[in-house]
Formats: C-alpha cells, structure tokens, sequence
C-alpha cells in the first residue's frame, strides 16, 4: 500500500544510493553525466535527501587534494590509512548508515 499522506498518487523513485522509494519532489536528480539540464534522451538516476547531502558534503576538489596529501600511488594499504585519518580528521569520524 501507498502511504497516501506522503505520495498521494505522486510518482516514487529509488534513491541508488540507499534504495529508498522516496516521491519524486522529494528526491534529487543525480545525473552521472553531470549535466542536468540537458535532458535529451536520458533517464535520471535519483538520491533520497540524506544521501544527497552524504554525497555533497565532501567536494571533489577537496577530495582530490585530500588524494594527493595522503599520497596516492604509494602502497595500498598505507594510503588508505593515510586516507582514512585524513578524512576523519577533516569531516569528523564516519557516520553508520542506518539503512
Ligand atoms: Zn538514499
């Protein structure tokens, strides 16, 4: 059954990243092409909120310079401990996902 207060008849989608159906005004367009606005011929993958939010709070830019400090290249293992501290100690430690 539709929960009728939260869809009323409103087309759901599901967010790739959790799996929730959420309704499609409260999801958020992902497009891997990173190009929103053209909209020929392409079906739209969709984030829930907190997802989105998950995703956005770790800028790219950020991210590559966080690669390049941490030393990406050198051994595996030794870099993603690198990684991982640096990430922790930028953002705060990881959250659980609660499904
Ligand atoms: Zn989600």
């Amino acid at each position: 059954m539709w929960d009728a207060r939260r869809n009323r008849g409103e087309e759901t989608v599901t967010c790739i990243a959790c799996g929730e159906s959420v309704g499609r005004s409260e999801a958020r367009e992902y497009d891997k092409y990173g190009d929103r606005w053209d909209r020929e011929g392409k079906a739209f993958e969709h984030l829930c909120k907190t997802c989105y939010r998950e995703l956005c709070h770790q800028p790219r830019a950020e991210l590559e310079a966080l690669l390049v400090e941490s030393g990406a290249g050198d051994a595996r293992e030794a870099f993603l401990a690198r990684y991982g501290a640096l990430v922790e100690e930028e953002y705060g430690p990881l959250e659980e996902h609660e499904p």
